[in-house]
């Protein structure tokens, strides 16, 4: 599903490069739910950006499902990205003067709008929403703009969900029920990948991997 092959990432910075990422190999199969752990700088935002065909790396190659995704043109990349891969971010990154279900729209990338917003409905009611449609992010609680931000992850069924400590901003109450519909998702069959530096994802996931210094472990 994901291979990431000998993918480093620097930046240059005004006192010299900066390693982010140090040769990373990864492979994760499909309807895996794997959970990647690492203390703050150690590069977990870095790796999935690159996973989510969001930040080039310096050198190396990223496979999402036999597609060498940086191979691609910028236009086929963030289509490839749209149809196939869901972020979920823990500043959430909903568009403030959008309501809730517009918001879960954002995701859309075509087709018929009265059936979209239809569909979006469904997945609001599955989220625990349906008395937020209309509601603003600021008219939000924190675990609800979560879980808008989960439903747009969701919202053209991808087979990808990428989450970066999605649970940063959440009590532990908030942060259980963002997991459960990642792991209810990704029992459906898709394959979850979450960065986080603490262990509360833990218990969701099939395989822990640990990120240190830009270093993958075992
Ligand atoms: P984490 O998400 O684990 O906290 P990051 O991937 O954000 O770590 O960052 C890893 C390292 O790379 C840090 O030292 C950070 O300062 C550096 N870094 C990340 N993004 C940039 C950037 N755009 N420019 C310069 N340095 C960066
Ligand atoms: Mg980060």
């Amino acid at each position: 599903m994901v291979a990431v092959e000998n993918v480093r990432k620097a930046f240059r910075g005004p006192h010299g490069e900066v390693a982010a990422l140090s040769t990373a190999n990864l492979r994760v199969e499909r309807g895996e739910f794997v959970v990647i752990r690492g203390p703050s700088g150690s590069g977990k935002t870095t790796l999935l950006l690159a996973i989510g065909g969001m930040q080039r790396p310096s050198a190396g190659r990223i496979m999402v499902e036999e597609t060498d995704i940086y191979a691609l043109g910028e236009k086929e990349r963030s289509r490839f990205r749209a149809e196939k891969i869901g972020f979920v971010f823990q500043m959430f990154h909903l568009v403030p003067y959008l309501n809730t279900l517009e918001n879960v729209l954002m995701a859309r990338t075509g087709g018929d709008r009265g059936r979209q917003a239809r569909k979006a409905g469904e997945l609001l009611d599955r989220l625990g929403l349906s008395g937020r449609t209309y509601h603003r992010p600021a008219e939000l609680s924190a675990g609800e703009r979560q879980r808008t931000a989960v439903a747009r992850a969701m919202f053209n069924r991808p087979p990808l969900i990428l989450a970066d400590e999605p649970t940063g901003n959440l009590d532990p109450e908030n942060a259980t029920e963002v997991f459960e519909h990642l792991a209810t998702y990704n029992k459906q069959g898709a394959t979850v990948i979450v960065v986080t530096h603490g262990g509360t994802a833990e218990p969701y996931a099939d395989r822990v991997i640990h990120l240190r210094d830009g270093l993958l472990e075992r």
